[in-house]
C-alpha cells in the first residue's frame, strides 16, 4: 500500500528517522520543516496522507490542519497529529481541528505503520490494496486483476482506477469533476467528458458478466456504483 505521505516536522533528527521508516515501508515522502513549507507542497500535489508535527515554528500544526479542513480542494486528505505532548485536553483540541488521529512522541516505526494503515483504510480506501466485492465483482488491487463470478474480466489501467474508486465508495453518486480529481489526480487538467468515454470501456468491459449494470448514471449529477 505505497502512499504519498507528507511529513511537516522541523525537528531534523526526528524528521529523518521517520522519513526513513516511511521509505522502508515503501512509501514515498515529501518532507517540509514547517507548515507554510507543507502548504508550498500542498498546493503543486495533494499528498494521500499528511504527517503533521504540533509544534512547529511559525504557523503551529493545529493552524494548518484547521487550515487544510477549511479549504475545499484539501478536506479530505487525511492528516495524523504528531506530538510530545499527550494531555487529554490537547489530545481534544487536536481532534477538533480534524486530525483523524494522534500519536505521541516517541513512538515505535510498528505504531507509525499501524496507525497509517487504520487511517488510509478509513478514509482512502481505493489506496490500500484490499480485494474489494460487490454482488460477485471483485477487483484485487494488488495483483490487478478483476473477476466477475469467479471469470476473470480485462480492463484498462484507467477502468481499473476507476472501477477501484466507485467499489470502495459504493452508493454515493460521484459528479464529473469528483471522478476526475480522485481517479485522475488533482491537478490533471482533463476534459469532463473523458470520464463518459472511460464510464463506456469500464461498462463494455463488465458486459460479459452483467455487472455493467452496477455502474449506473444519474441525470444531471454523474455516477454511481450501486448493488441496491
Ligand atoms: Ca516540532
Amino acid at each position: 500500500m505505497p502512499a504519498n505521505i507528507l511529513l511537516v516536522e522541523d525537528e531534523p533528527a526526528i524528521q529523518e528517522l521517520i522519513a526513513f521508516n516511511l521509505q522502508q515501508a515503501g512509501h514515498h515522502v515529501l518532507r517540509a520543516d514547517s507548515a507554510e513549507a507543507g502548504m508550498n507542497l500542498v498546493k503543486s500535489a495533494l499528498p494521500d496522507l499528511i504527517l503533521l508535527d504540533w509544534m512547529l515554528p511559525g504557523m503551529s500544526g493545529i493552524e494548518f490542519s484547521k487550515k487544510l479542513r477549511a479549504d475545499e480542494r484539501t478536506r479530505q486528505v487525511p492528516v495524523i497529529m504528531l506530538t510530545a505532548r499527550s494531555e487529554e485536553s490537547d489530545k481534544i483540541i487536536g481532534l477538533e481541528t480534524g486530525a483523524d488521529d494522534y500519536i505521541t512522541k516517541p513512538f515505535s516505526p510498528r505504531e507509525l505503520q499501524a496507525r497509517i494503515k487504520a487511517v488510509l483504510r478509513r478514509r482512502a480506501p481505493q489506496i490500500t490494496d484490499d480485494v474489494v466485492e460487490v454482488k460477485g465483482l471483485s477487483l484485487d488491487p494488488a495483483t490487478h486483476r478483476v473477476s466477475g463470478n469467479g471469470a476473470p474480466l480485462d480492463l484498462g489501467p484507467t477502468e481499473f482506477r476507476l472501477l477501484h474508486f466507485f467499489m470502495t465508495h459504493p452508493e454515493r453518486v460521484h459528479s464529473r469533476a469528483q471522478l476526475l480529481d480522485h481517479v485522475w489526480g488533482d491537478h490533471v487538467f482533463v476534459e469532463e467528458r473523458t470520464v463518459d468515454v472511460h464510464i463506456r470501456r469500464l461498462r463494455s468491459a463488465l458486459e460479459s458478466t452483467g455487472h455493467d449494470a452496477l455502474i449506473q448514471t444519474v441525470r444531471g449529477t454523474g455516477y454511481r456504483l450501486s448493488a441496491l
